[in-house]
C-alpha cells in the first residue's frame, strides 16, 4: 500500500525525487554518507516526528537543504509519502491518501492530509487507524535496533502496544477522558447555577405562598360582603317605607285635629273681647308653628353635620390604622447618606461615640417624621373633623336658643288660651273639647317628629352602606358588590347583622395588610421554577451522559486490556521462535513487570490528591536464555547478540500484527555471514505481510529484494537516486 515518497529540499536531497515502491521489499544502496539514512528519515519527518533528535538534528533548519557551493540553501523541506488507499485501510474514502509535511526554518511545519491543510492530531489519527503508529515501530533507524531494548519498561510496554496496533483505544480513551472533563465542568457550572437559583426561588415561594393567603381572604370578603349587602339593602328599604308611612299617618292625624280645633275656637269667640283674646291666641298660635318650623329645618341641618363627622371619623381610625407610613426616596437616601458619613468618619474610640449618637438621632428624627401624628393625611382629616364639630356647636347653642324661645311662645299661647276660656264662661265645654284636642294634637307633632329622627338615622346608615361597598370594591373587585337582592330578610336578630359587619370589618383589614395582588411575583415565580426545572433536567442529562462516558472508558480499558495480553501472548510465542532460529536454541519471552510493593508514603500521596487515578498499568520486562551460556542481564549480551535479540522481537511484533510497511536501516550490519543468511529468510518471510524498504550494504540482502535503488553523492553534496540492477548495486554500495 506503500506507492511513492517525494522529498524536495529535505537533508541531502536538493532538488525533487521521487521513489516508486512495488508490493514486497526495495533495497536502498548507496556509500557511506551519499543519503540513505536521510531517505528513511524523510520517512520519519512526514508522519509527524516531532524529536528532532531522532531525525539527528538540533534545531529546523537542520532538516531543509542548506546549500553547497554550488546549489543554494533552500527554504523549506518537504515530504509526502502516497498510499494506496483502494482496500481502505485508512478511515478515509479516497483511493490514494497523500500525507504531506512541510518544515520551514523558523521551526513551524504545516501537515495536509491530500492537499488539505490539517493539525498534527488529525495525521496521527489517521495513521493509527491504519496500524501506524507513533512510536514508530516500523521505522528501524541505524544502531536503533536495540533501542526496544534499552528502553524502560513503561517505554517497551507503550511500543508494543503501538506494534500490537492498541493506540486507536488510547485515542479514544483520550476522546472520551476529554469529553467527560467537560461535562463534569458543565455539572459544575448547572450546579452552581442552581445553587445561585436557589434562595430566590425561596423567597419567591415565600411570596406566593402569602399571596395565596390574600386569595383566600379575598374570596372570604367577597362572599361575606354579598351575604351582608343583601340582607343591609333589604332591611334598610324596608325601614324606610315604615317610617314613610307611619309619618304620613301622624300628618294626617295632625291635620284633622288642627282643623277641628281651629273651629272650635272661632266658634268660642264671636264677642268683641273675645275676637280680642282669640286674636291673641292666633298670634301665639303663629309664633310657635313659626319657631318649630325653624327648628325642625335646623335639626335637618344638625343631622348632616353629625353624618359628614362620623364619616370624617371613620376615614381617620382609618388612617390611623393604616400599617405603612409614605417614606419619600429621598429622605431615605439623605439618611443612608448621613449614616454613611458618620461612620467614614468615626476611627477612634470617641469619634465612634460621637458617630453613634449622630446616627441615633438622625435616625429618630427620621422616624418621627414619619410616625402617625405626623401624617399628613390624618391631619387633613382631623382639621376637616374640627371644622365639622365647630359647626355642630353653633348649630347645637342655636337650637338651645330656639327652644327657649319655643318655651316662652308656648306659654304665651297657653296664657291667651287661659284668657279667652275664662273669657267664656259659657264655654266651659268647648274648652275641655279644646284641650283634649291640643293634646291631641302634640302627640301626633311629636309622632311626626320621631318619623323624621327615624328616617335621619336610616339616610346615616345608607350612607354608611355605600362606603362599605366602595371599600369592598376596591379590596375585593366587582363580585364583592354584586349579588341579588332578598325578598324576605332572614329571621334574625339585627345584632346578626352587626357581627357580620365586624368580621367583615376585621376581613378589610388583614386583606389591606396582605397587599396587592402580586402578578409580578407570581410570573417571576412561575419563570424562576421553570428554570429551575430545566436545569434539574439538564443536570441529570449530564449526569447520564457523564456515566455513559465512565463506562465507555472501562470498556475501552477491558477491552485494551483483553487485546493487549492476547497480543502479548502472540508475540511471546512468535518471539521465542525466531530468537531460537536466530541463536540455534535458547529461549526468550517478554514478562509483565512485577508490581512495586507500595510503600505507605506514595499511599498518602495517592490519598491526597484524591483523584481516581488511572491505574498504573505493568511495563514489559525482557528475559532471555542463551544457548549453552549463563546471562543473566541484557546489558551482558555482545553486540551481535544485542542485534540478534532485537531482531527476533521486531520481527515477532511485525509477524503478530503486520505493520502495513516496515523500514528497516543496516539492522543487519552486525552480522556474519550465517546469521545473514537466517535474517535474509526472515525478511522474505516477513514481505509476505508488510512491505519492507531495507537500507543495507549487506550483499545476502540485497539478493533478496526486487527493486533496487542506488544513492550517490556528487561534488555538489547533493543526493542523487538511480534505479540499479543487483550487480551494479554490490558495486555501487562499496
Ligand atoms: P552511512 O552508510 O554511512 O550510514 P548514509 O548513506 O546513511 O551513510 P546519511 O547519513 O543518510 O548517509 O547522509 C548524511 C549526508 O547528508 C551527509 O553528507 C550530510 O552532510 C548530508 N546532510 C545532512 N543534513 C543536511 C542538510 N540539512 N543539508 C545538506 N546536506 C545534509
Amino acid at each position: 500500500m506503500l506507492k511513492r515518497l517525494e522529498i524536495v529540499g529535505f537533508k541531502s536531497f536538493a532538488k525533487k525525487t521521487v521513489l516508486d515502491f512495488s508490493n514486497s521489499t526495495t533495497a536502498i544502496v548507496g556509500p557511506n554518507g551519499s543519503g540513505k539514512s536521510n531517505v528513511a528519515e524523510a520517512f520519519r519527518f512526514a508522519l509527524g516526528e516531532q524529536s528532532m533528535r531522532s531525525m539527528r538534528g538540533k534545531r529546523a533548519e537542520d532538516l531543509i537543504w542548506g546549500g553547497s557551493h554550488t546549489v543554494p540553501r533552500s527554504n523549506r523541506a518537504s515530504v509526502v509519502i502516497i498510499f494506496d488507499n483502494s482496500r481502505r485501510q485508512f478511515k478515509i474514502d479516497f483511493d490514494e491518501v497523500a500525507i504531506e509535511r512541510v518544515a520551514f526554518r523558523d521551526g513551524t511545519s504545516e501537515y495536509s492530509i491530500n492537499g488539505s491543510r490539517v493539525r498534527l492530531r488529525d495525521i496521527n489519527e489517521l495513521l493509527a487507524s491504519a496500524n501506524i503508529g507513533e512510536t514508530g515501530h516500523h521505522i528501524i533507524s541505524q544502531g536503533e535496533a536495540d533501542r526496544i531494548l534499552l528502553a524502560n519498561a513503561r517505554e517497551r510496554r507503550s511500543m508494543l502496544e503501538d506494534a500490537l496496533g492498541l493506540k486507536v483505544y488510547e485515542f479514544k480513551k483520550q476522546e472520551a477522558s476529554r469529553k467527560l472533563e467537560k461535562t463534569e465542568e458543565n455539572i459544575g457550572q448547572v450546579n452552581s447555577l442552581r445553587r445561585e437559583l436557589a434562595p430566590h426561588l425561596r423567597f419567591l415561594e415565600n411570596q406566593v405562598k402569602k399571596l395565596e393567603r390574600a386569595d383566600e381572604l379575598r374570596r372570604e370578603l367577597i362572599s361575606l360582603s354579598q351575604t351582608y349587602f343583601a340582607i343591609e339593602d333589604t332591611f334598610l328599604s324596608q325601614e324606610k317605607k315604615r317610617a314613610a308611612e307611619s309619618k304620613q299617618n301622624a300628618k294626617e292625624r295632625l291635620a284633622v285635629a288642627t282643623s277641628e280645633l281651629a273651629t272650635i275656637e272661632e266658634r268660642a269667640t264671636t264677642d268683641e273681647e273675645g275676637s280680642k283674646r282669640l286674636s291673641l291666641v292666633r298670634k301665639a298660635e303663629h309664633d310657635v308653628e313659626r319657631i318649630t318650623g325653624e327648628r325642625s329645618e335646623l335639626s335637618r341641618k344638625l343631622g348632616r353635620v353629625e353624618g359628614g363627622l362620623a364619616a370624617a371619623k371613620d376615614r381617620s381610625e382609618r388612617v390611623a390604622r393604616e400599617p405603612y407610613a409614605k417614606v419619600p426616596r429621598q429622605d431615605l437616601t439623605e439618611l443612608a447618606r448621613e449614616v454613611a458619613k458618620q461612620a467614614e468618619e468615626a476611627v477612634t474610640p470617641d469619634t465612634i461615640y460621637a458617630a453613634l449618637a449622630a446616627i441615633n438621632k438622625a435616625v429618630k428624627a427620621f422616624v418621627g417624621r414619619f410616625t402617625a401624628p405626623g401624617d399628613d393625611l390624618l391631619a387633613d382629616e382631623e382639621r376637616a373633623a374640627y371644622a365639622l364639630e365647630n359647626e355642630r356647636t353653633e348649630l347645637v347653642a342655636k337650637d338651645k336658643l330656639f327652644s327657649e324661645e319655643l318655651e316662652k311662645v308656648k306659654s304665651a299661647l297657653s296664657r291667651a288660651r287661659e284668657a279667652l276660656t275664662a273669657h267664656d264662661e259659657t264655654g266651659r265645654e268647648l274648652r275641655r273639647r279644646i284641650l283634649d284636642l291640643a293634646q291631641a294634637k302634640a302627640h301626633e307633632e311629636s309622632e311626626v317628629a320621631k318619623s323624621d329622627a327615624r328616617e335621619h338615622e336610616l339616610t346615616m346608615l345608607s350612607e354608611a352602606l355605600e362606603r362599605d361597598k366602595a371599600e369592598a370594591l376596591a379590596l375585593g373587585g366587582a363580585s364583592a358588590v354584586s349579588y341579588t337582592p332578598l325578598s324576605q330578610l332572614p329571621s334574625e336578630e339585627r345584632r346578626a347583622q352587626e357581627d357580620r359587619k365586624r368580621v367583615l370589618e376585621r376581613t378589610k383589614i388583614r386583606l389591606e395588610e396582605a397587599g396587592g395582588t402580586g402578578e409580578e411575583i407570581r410570573h417571576e415565580h412561575k419563570e424562576v421554577s421553570e428554570r429551575e426545572v430545566f436545569l434539574a433536567k439538564e443536570l441529570d442529562d449530564l449526569a447520564k451522559s457523564a456515566a455513559g462516558l465512565r463506562a465507555l472508558i472501562d470498556d475501552l480499558d477491558t477491552e485494551l486490556q483483553k487485546h493487549f495480553s492476547d497480543g502479548l501472548s502472540k508475540v511471546n510465542a512468535s518471539f521465542g521462535e525466531y530468537f531460537a532460529l536466530m541463536f540455534g536454541g535458547g529461549s526468550a519471552r517478554l514478562a509483565l513487570e512485577e508490581p512495586e510493593p507500595e510503600d505507605t508514603e506514595s499511599l498518602e500521596e495517592e490519598m491526597e490528591e484524591d483523584m481516581p487515578t488511572e491505574k498504573e498499568r505493568p511495563g514489559i520486562e525482557i528475559s532471555v536464555n542463551l544457548p549453552k551460556k549463563k546471562v543473566r542481564s541484557l546489558m551482558q549480551l555482545s553486540g551481535g547478540e544485542r542485534a540478534l535479540t532485537s531482531i527476533a522481537l521486531i520481527f515477532a511484533m511485525s509477524q503478530v500484527n503486520p505493520p502495513p510497511f516496515l523500514i528497516l536501516d543496516e539492522t543487519d550490519a552486525a552480522l556474519d555471514e550465517a546469521n545473514s543468511r537466517r535474517y535474509g529468510d526472515m525478511i522474505e518471510n516477513l514481505a509476505q505481510k508488510s512491505q519492507l524498504i531495507v537500507i543495507t550494504h549487506n550483499r545476502e540482502t540485497m539478493s533478496r529484494t526486487t527493486i533496487l535503488y542506488g544513492v550517490t553523492m556528487g561534488g555538489d553534496g547533493v543526493s542523487k537516486l538511480l534505479s540499479v540492477k543487483f550487480d551494479e548495486a554490490v558495486a555501487v554500495a562499496k
